[in-house]
């Protein structure tokens, strides 16, 4: 089965976990700090905090700005659970705007603010900024969940700078890995501060045992940072292998009825984390179908997301509050598109959506 994700991993990972494994220092130290540098560097950002997770980076972030009790966050209900749990966590209200269908991120127009809302965290899905202009004339700080999208770019500013903070996530089927990991990248060094003693139980790294906040142990491993380090040195040529993919499934679904190829944003960049089409009603063939077929030819294919957030009871909304989340969640199938899918995989999956039977 052709898998929709797959790390790719090589002869220089092996060896700089094997040379971690050899020091003997596997936790938090000379690689942690070595990767946080190339990373900052690589995004264009003032610092990059290392985490344990893109969820413990989130959360960090929440944190940062300020969120308690009777907060409003702003939220897209279309993304993995991770974006919002870290709000619920420290007591504060998830508040969802719908969606624009064409990008997938959440649309501006739909952005209600109160006296009560505290911060918005919009997510670059699928691997495209989001349209943050609009956002940034509502005056509310942002979190950017960048999880999806290292090394987009919009106007050629790389994601990891469009919000006060910005969160990364290096999980094994992301763009680049750790195995699991994360990064949260901002330009302001109070933040960095306060992100990097939450990492580590409220400590300031500097005098041990003296807690200046409450804090959580969310750091990131010398192992995983050793990775880290060789998989940023490859992952523009991952994202450039990923964009030719896309070009070659772009052309050749462009003319099927019924199937919508992704649309870019103005002045995006696509990094194509997921390649993600809609299935509409005229389509000959129900998405459920279509899955089936390909799956009778050795091809995976995933729905990214089945349910829109808003739907899980725990965020208290109902049915019919997203209408667009919802019927875009009904239509999205995401296609192989990972470096290591070859062309005549991709051509096979064109000759299979253009099929009758
Ligand atoms: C992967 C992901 C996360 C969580 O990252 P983990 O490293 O799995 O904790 C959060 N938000 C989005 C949009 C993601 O894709």
């Amino acid at each position: 089965m052709i898998p929709v994700n797959k790390p790719i991993l090589g002869e220089e990972e092996i060896s700089a976990v094997a040379q971690v494994l050899r020091s003997g220092n596997l936790a938090q130290g000379e690689r942690v700090a070595e990767f946080e540098r190339e990373f900052a560097k690589y995004c264009g950002v003032k610092h990059a905090v290392a985490f344990s997770s893109g969820t413990s980076a989130i959360h960090t972030g929440v944190v940062c700005a300020g969120i308690g009790k009777g907060d409003e966050v702003v939220t897209t209900p279309f993304t993995f659970v991770a974006t919002a749990n870290p709000v619920l966590f420290e007591g504060g209200k998830v508040v969802f705007a719908d969606i624009n269908e064409d990008t997938f991120c959440i649309d501006p127009e739909q952005v209600r603010i109160s006296r009560h809302t505290k911060l918005l965290i919009p997510v670059d899905l699928f691997g495209q900024l989001c349209d943050y202009e609009p956002l940034y004339e509502l005056g509310i700080p942002i979190l950017e969940d960048a999880c999806q999208a290292v090394g987009a770019t919009k106007d050629g500013v790389k994601a990891g700078n469009f919000g006060n903070m910005s969160a990364f996530s290096f999980y094994a089927t992301k763009n680049m890995t750790t195995g699991e990991g994360g990064m949260l990248t901002t330009n302001r060094d109070m933040t960095a501060d306060i992100a990097r003693m939450f990492r580590h139980h409220g400590q300031d790294g500097v005098n041990g045992y003296d807690y200046f906040m409450v804090g959580n142990n969310y750091r990131m491993t010398d192992i995983s940072a050793s990775i880290g380090i060789e998989q940023l040195k490859k992952v523009d040529d991952f994202n450039r292998q990923r964009q030719l993919n896309a070009q070659v499934l772009n052309e050749g679904l462009k003319d099927i009825e019924g199937i919508v190829t992704p649309k870019l944003g103005e002045g995006n960049s696509h990094v194509y984390h997921q390649y993600t089409i809609r299935i509409t009603d005229e389509y000959w063939r129900s998405r459920e179908d279509t899955i089936q077929l390909l799956k009778r030819n050795g091809i995976g294919s995933g729905v990214y997301y089945p349910r829109p957030l808003h739907l899980f009871k725990q965020f208290g909304y109902s049915y019919g509050d997203f209408p667009v989340a919802e019927r875009v969640s009904k239509q999205v199938l995401s296609l192989p598109v990972n470096p290591l899918v070859g062309e005549s995989t991709l051509l096979r999956i064109v000759e299979l959506l253009h099929t009758k039977e």
